[in-house]
């Protein structure tokens, strides 16, 4: 599927470009996403669509945590041990550092949200396994 036809599912909240594959971080998601670097300076913040079913594994963010706008579609985020929480566009999810969590589309939707990375000295994340495929199937 080209930038375009993905924008027209994504629908008009989702002003900024997709960008290319996300190769670089695919062995941490289960599906295919596309990453785009909007900017690297200061507060990286980063453009991320996820193709419906997509999601990326359990990590964690050591140190500084994570900040997510979410521009179009519909998807979830979920912490260990609480129910997932079903995301639309203008939702703000502010993570914490050293939780351990998931984001990503719905199984039947795409889905985007912009990504922050919060700042702080020595900051890391932590890929950890898969979520439970039969767990994701079942959120409705
Ligand atoms: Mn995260």
């Amino acid at each position: 599927m080209n930038a375009k036809e993905i924008q027209n599912e994504l629908g008009p909240g989702a002003v900024f470009p997709v960008g290319e594959e996300n190769t670089a971080f695919a062995q941490y998601f289960v599906g295919t996403s596309y990453l785009n670097m909007l900017t690297t300076q200061g507060v990286g913040v980063g453009n991320v669509t996820f193709e419906p079913g997509c999601r990326n594994n359990w990590h964690i963010h050591h140190k500084g945590g994570q900040i997510l706008l979410v521009t179009a579609g519909r998807g979830w985020y979920q912490e260990w041990g609480k129910p997932a929480r079903a995301l639309r566009a203008g939702d703000v999810v502010n993570i914490p550092p050293e939780v351990k969590h998931w984001h990503g589309a719905a199984k039947d939707a795409w889905f985007q949200h912009l990504a922050l990375e919060v700042p702080a000295e020595g900051a890391s994340n932590e890929w950890l396994e898969p979520v439970d495929a039969t767990a994701y199937e079942q959120l409705v």
